[in-house]
């Protein structure tokens, strides 16, 4: 069970998601911290960087102060709140201790770890105010990552399980998301959101029946419902269907998060802290059901077309394209090719001033700024008619610059311009459901 920071955001909170644990009885449960913290501590780290230290240490209280309500709030037994303010002021006096100091990255990723070990502690005594039979474990003695920044997954499964024999005879296990070690051992992280990763990777190492990840919504929408009225819940995705709308926008599911669910073929759910006994979204190896499920969008898209008469016939031409995008370690989202050009989106434009350069030894470059991807997710393999054209024709009355399909069998995407995105959206959600 994944809970994420608006779900351990206040002791209110807090206290609705460790009952959903106690519903449950047997769990192993992943935390974020408190919604905003990791935001905070990354604008602290900002902060020292700067040398503001008057502003830094004023953050550092501010913060410190948050906890301490949250801990009044959620701990009625005088000695365990005596014993969660304790813990808080440590943590918050190692903070303190780098105020001054030269920040690098690497303390930055331990500045930013005290988020997680906040939340978990917090809720690990309220736990034992109610009696539960919880232990907190410390993710940075089973989660690791190598030094390509990927999770050993080897490292991880014997570790976690050499943890969990220790304390054979426990009800509930409570670990942080988001925070490891690496290959140095020394203390990192799976990138902004990877609490869902955390939780993926765990269910897998400890062969989970199943992976909840608990939110304020239920369940993954067919469309984006900030900008879609009358969008509902989608009750089984595929996990390449789940992997594509995370890439590409559905904001309640990291997208790597969904690989060693996969991997390890285990299920998926989405579910509402608000509205636990709805049914939510879950994520397997589903049977195709030869529908289209979901729409998803993802904003600030460039797309960048080089047009060049040496592409005809020739070989060769496209992996020196590909090589310019490697170089500059961008990743390329979509493509679209013919037999004089190849059209390409990015989704960071930090390097892009030399990309192209390098490209227009090639041909002719064009750039287009503030484009969006609109994914099309379902059924989407090709032997089933008429869905590439229910799509195409909703968008009919919106400039399409690009369209991808056939890459897998689950999806199509479209690019168009931003200022399109909202209409396109809401026409594909009356067209196609
Ligand atoms: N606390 C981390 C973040 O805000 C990780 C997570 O919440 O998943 O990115
Ligand atoms: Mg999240």
């Amino acid at each position: 069970m994944k809970f994420g920071g608006t779900s351990v955001g206040s002791a209110q909170r807090m206290k609705n998601m460790v009952s959903l644990v106690a519903h449950e009885g047997n769990a192993t449960v992943v935390l974020s911290a408190m919604s905003g913290t990791t935001n905070s501590l990354i604008a602290l780290t900002q902060c020292i960087k700067d040398g503001e230290t008057a502003n830094a240490r004023k953050q550092i209280d501010d913060l410190q102060k948050k906890y301490h309500e949250t801990a009044a709030e959620l701990l009625s037994d005088k000695e365990l709140h005596d014993r969660a303010i304790t813990i808080v002021d440590g943590f918050f006096d190692e903070i303190r201790g780098y105020v001054g100091r030269p920040v690098t990255e690497k303390e930055e990723k331990e500045i930013v770890a005290y988020g997680e070990r906040l939340s978990t502690n917090l809720v690990a005594l309220y736990m034992k105010e109610l009696g539960m039979n919880a232990v907190l474990l410390d993710a940075t003695e089973f989660m690791r990552i190598t030094a390509d920044n990927e999770p050993d997954q080897q490292y991880i499964k014997e570790n976690l399980n050499a943890i969990l024999a220790q304390h054979p005879e426990v009800d509930v296990y409570l670990t942080q998301g988001f925070i490891c070690r690496n290959h140095n051992g020394e203390i990192d992280n799976l990138q902004r959101g990877g609490s869902d990763y955390t939780a993926s990777l765990i269910g897998a190492a400890i062969g989970a029946d199943e992976i909840q990840i608990w939110t304020d919504i239920d369940g993954m929408h067919n469309n984006d419902p900030r900008f879609v009225e009358e969008t509902s819940p989608v009750s089984e995705l595929h996990f390449e269907e789940a992997a594509e709308l995370a890439y590409f926008g559905a904001k309640i599911l990291h997208p790597t998060c969904v690989l060693p669910a996969k991997y390890a073929n285990i299920p998926v759910r989405l579910l509402n802290t608000m509205q636990p006994e709805a049914a939510g979204t879950v994520i397997y190896n589903a049977q195709p059901t030869h529908t289209i499920k979901a729409v998803a969008a993802k904003d600030n898209i460039t797309a960048i077309k080089i047009k060049s008469s040496h592409m005809l016939l020739a070989y060769g031409f496209l992996r020196r394209v590909f090589e310019v995008f490697e170089k500059h370690q961008t990743p390329i989202d979509m493509i679209t090719t013919s037999e004089v050009g190849v059209s390409v989106t990015i989704d960071n434009e930090r390097n892009l001033n030399e990309i192209v350069k390098e490209l227009e030894e090639f041909g002719d470059v064009t750039v287009d700024h503030d484009m969006v991807i609109v994914c099309v997710v379902g059924d989407l393999e090709w032997q089933n008619r008429g869905f590439e054209a229910e799509v195409v024709n909703s968008l009919r009355e919106i400039p399409v610059r690009m369209i991808s399909y056939g890459g897998s069998n689950y999806n199509i995407s479209l690019l168009i311009r931003k200022e399109d995105k909202i209409r396109a959206l809401r026409l594909l959600s009356s067209h196609l459901f």
